[in-house]
């Protein structure tokens, strides 16, 4: 009767030691949950080209960086109080639009006959829906125009005047154009016309090289794991007949799929719209399997570069992983995680 009782309590003992088990893993669960919770992140750019140290002011160097932590810190805020990515995005990017040290909004770089014609597309990760607007004169923040014709119009991109109609039909203000005029724009529009007509400017010339570039871009991830992007320029110095860069164009300027990334491109537009730059990204890390920094090397170094294209990207995945790749000597960027930790760069590593 002894020796059953006690084979009884050890039994129980081990029930018991099974039981307490389950607990610890139960009241351990919230614990895993917590260390789970999604992150979130934001990067961007102000566009990339022959950024040298030797051609840069420490005064300049200086209000770059304090524009881009500006940007940045708009975006991440969002996002950290539970904003949505798109609206960390076209924040984000209203900054920087309304800089005149960067190629978009107010700032924007000349065409031949001395107007600015402003590009901007975003796109939704979850839903995979996108909008943009092209050749606008008279859009503050094209940004802002773009997620309008994305969520009030049955279209995906407007362009000119009709994009203006809308606009204006939306309740948007018009600016004069003037708005948008910059002296240093201005003088690189004459810069590039005296290039053309004698080889007597050098191509090393700062206000040449910063020419061609300088669109602003953001790419971000939100707690709720969605993805978003855009992008939003005045395209290039000295462009004609209402060309049209790859900003506006969903899959090379700007692109974004919750189930791989979101991505922003600057550069020379005609080589990012021929290498579909932005989905390559997001369709080499879908069907291929490639991580994100993968991805946008091959795309960047090797497609872009082996067509003669020079630029680069932004990029966030859908695990908060951040891409800032580019081909160029610089690149005006920054990256923000959901720790705070932000980190700002403009010349190469
Ligand atoms: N990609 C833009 C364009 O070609 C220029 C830039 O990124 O600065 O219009």
């Amino acid at each position: 009767m002894r020796k059953i009782l006690t084979f009884l309590t050890f039994i129980m003992f081990i029930l018991a030691c099974g039981q307490d088990k389950t607990t610890e893993k139960s009241s351990s669960e919230p614990v895993t949950e917590v260390q789970n919770e999604p992150g979130f992140g934001i990067v961007i750019h102000g566009g990339a080209g022959t950024i040298l140290k030797e051609n840069m002011s420490d005064s300049l160097e200086a209000a770059y960086t304090a524009k881009l932590e500006e940007a940045i810190r708009v975006g991440h805020e969002i996002l950290k109080n539970g904003g949505s990515a798109m609206e960390a995005v076209t924040k984000t990017i209203n900054v920087m639009e309304d800089s005149p040290l960067f190629n978009a909004g107010k700032g924007a770089v000349f065409t031949h006959d001395e107007t600015n014609e402003l590009d901007a597309s975003v796109m939704d990760g979850a839903t995979l829906n996108a909008g943009a607007v092209a050749g606008v004169t008279r859009i503050k923040n094209p940004i802002d125009l773009a997620l309008e014709v994305m969520l009030n119009s049955p279209h995906v991109m407007l362009s000119g005047k009709g994009a203006e109609n809308f606009a204006q039909e939306q309740g948007f203000e018009l600016v004069d154009p003037s708005y948008f005029f910059t002296e240093q724009r201005f003088n690189s529009l004459k810069r590039v016309k005296e290039m053309k007509k004698s080889k007597a400017v050098s191509r090393n010339d700062p206000f040449i090289n910063d020419s061609k570039f300088g669109t602003v871009g953001c790419a971000a991830l939100d707690k709720n794991g969605n993805l978003a992007a855009g992008t939003s320029t005045g395209g290039m110095t000295n462009k004609r007949w209402n060309r049209i860069g790859d900003a506006p164009i969903i899959g090379a300027g700007t692109y974004a799929n919750n189930a791989t990334c979101a991505v922003s491109s600057t550069g020379w537009g005609e080589y990012f719209i021929r290498a579909m730059v932005a989905h390559d990204i997001s369709a080499l890390m879908e069907y291929k399997g490639l991580s994100l920094q993968e991805a946008a090397r091959l795309v960047i170094q090797e497609k872009v570069a082996a067509l003669g294209g020079d630029g680069g990207i932004v990029a966030i995945d859908k695990n908060g992983n951040v891409s800032m790749e580019f081909n160029t000597a610089g690149m005006y960027r920054a990256h923000m995680n959901a720790d705070g930790e932000l980190r700002i760069g403009i010349y190469k590593e």
